[in-house]
């Protein structure tokens, strides 16, 4: 991965700790986290993302399905101590008809479960779509999840710039204005991270559909503002466009080109 994040002139990058659709991690070699440290120290890496799973929903209403969400999460940050000081991004979970509240309930039920003041690793909550019955989607809710955790000081939240644009966060027309409302609600000194992402999907449409850089409803234009952002731009950009590795390559070299 630090290889791959070289050879298309990243400096960070993003991964998912096991099969996005859930299942077993594969043991961690430490000659391997031995050898990245070392890449990521000569190369000027900054914090990385480790995604958690898709399937991961803390508010699940099936018990079998929570307590993975917990044997994962607990293995997943376990695992990130070997790589002390990243982050470990998530979504909050999908309510699947309990209500929003009862969600918020559950999720914050699972971080009070899980987090330990020991950790160096971040948590970071995912902004969401808000398709089917995602939680998240809502800076509001967000809070409410950070105020039902008692080790607050562990998490932070990691902006999707498709998922708020299709929530109905005009990052397109008011990019000031939703930053200072995420000020207001969250607290920027709660952002650790972007995912940057067009969209294929209109505005404030709830659908998730990430769009290569410029060929979206968000635009180049738009994104190019986002990371010149003088309230954004030190933060780590993840890129989870539909592209392959020479996609990556050739989106960042085109959004290095435009950052001032
Ligand atoms: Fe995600
Ligand atoms: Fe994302
Ligand atoms: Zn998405």
């Amino acid at each position: 991965m630090g290889q791959d994040a070289l050879k298309i002139k990243a400096n960070t990058f993003q991964f998912f700790t096991r099969n996005p659709q859930g299942g077993r991690a594969k043991d961690i070699n430490p000659d391997d986290v031995a050898k990245f440290l070392q890449l990521a120290k000569e190369n000027n890496f900054v914090q990385f993302v480790a995604h958690a799973p898709y399937t991961l929903n803390p508010c699940s209403d099936n018990p079998a399905t929570r307590e993975f969400a917990e044997m994962v999460f607990k293995d997943d940050l376990e695992r990130m101590e070997m790589l002390p000081g990243n982050y470990y991004n998530f979504h909050p979970g999908s309510h699947v008809g309990q209500g929003v509240e009862q969600g918020i309930t559950m999720i914050a039920g699972l971080l009070n479960k899980i987090l330990k003041p020991e950790i160096s690793t971040i948590v970071l909550l995912e902004t969401m779509s808000g398709k089917g019955s995602e939680i998240g989607s809502q800076f509001e809710e967000l809070r409410q999840i950070i105020d039902n955790t008692q080790l607050s000081d562990k998490l932070g939240v990691c902006l999707d710039t498709c998922h708020v644009y299709s929530a109905g966060y005009d990052i397109v027309g008011d990019l000031d204005g939703v930053l200072n409302e995420f000020d207001k609600i969250i607290g920027l000194e709660r952002l650790k991270a972007i995912h940057l992402n067009d969209s294929k999907m209109p505005f404030a449409s709830r659908k998730d559909r990430h769009e290569k850089i410029g060929y979206g409803t968000i635009g180049l234009e738009a994104i190019i503002q986002i990371i010149n952002h003088p309230k954004l731009k030190k933060l780590p950009f993840i890129l989870e466009t539909p592209n392959e590795l020479s996609g990556w390559k050739e989106e960042i070299s085109l959004l290095q080109k435009a950052f001032a």
